[in-house]
């Protein structure tokens, strides 16, 4: 959810040394509180844009992955700065889509989640606002996704995955 005039979707690790730009917005961002975010970031929620890989400009540098091991088996590579360690974006399922970690762009009030997910485990001191839908686990995404987004993620995973 678009919620400031955007004037730059570029964005970069810590140290500098990575520059990327997202060549649109991304299809839906979601606020994650799940204890394996929480674990990773050392923080009480992650928020990851979720976009298709090849909308990632690298303007500079070059991520490298590290992959996370996962309870389901299924792939997480934290892609991270190779000098700072900064982590940028993550790949779950070695799928061509990426989770940005939105706090990374230049501009990081640009855009407000679109849903918290995995609040059953979410930190008891966080108070959640009530304009953004928010599920103890996952949630439909053909009722919470918008339809132009949908149509993203269908022409870049095909129908019903
Ligand atoms: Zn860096
Ligand atoms: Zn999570």
């Amino acid at each position: 959810m678009i919620v400031a005039e955007i004037h730059s979707l570029e964005g970069g690790c810590f140290c500098g040394a990575v520059r990327y730009r997202l060549k649109t917005p991304p299809m839906f961002v979601n606020c994650c509180h799940c204890r394996d975010c929480q674990r990773q970031t050392g923080s009480a929620f992650v928020i990851n844009g979720v976009i298709e890989a090849d909308r990632i400009e690298l303007l500079k540098g070059k991520p490298e992955a590290v992959s996370m091991p996962t309870e389901s088996g299924r792939p997480h590579d934290i892609y991270r700065c190779p000098e700072c360690r900064i982590a940028l974006w993550s790949d779950y399922g070695r799928r061509p889509m990426r989770f940005v970690r939105m706090s990374t762009l230049d501009d990081a009030a640009a855009f407000a989640p679109d849903a918290h997910i995995f609040t059953r485990s979410k930190l008891p001191w966080v108070r959640l606002s009530e304009d953004i839908p928010a599920f103890d686990i996952f949630y439909d995404m053909k009722t919470q996704w918008p339809a132009d987004s949908l149509k993203r993620r269908e022409a870049l995973l095909g129908q019903g995955k």
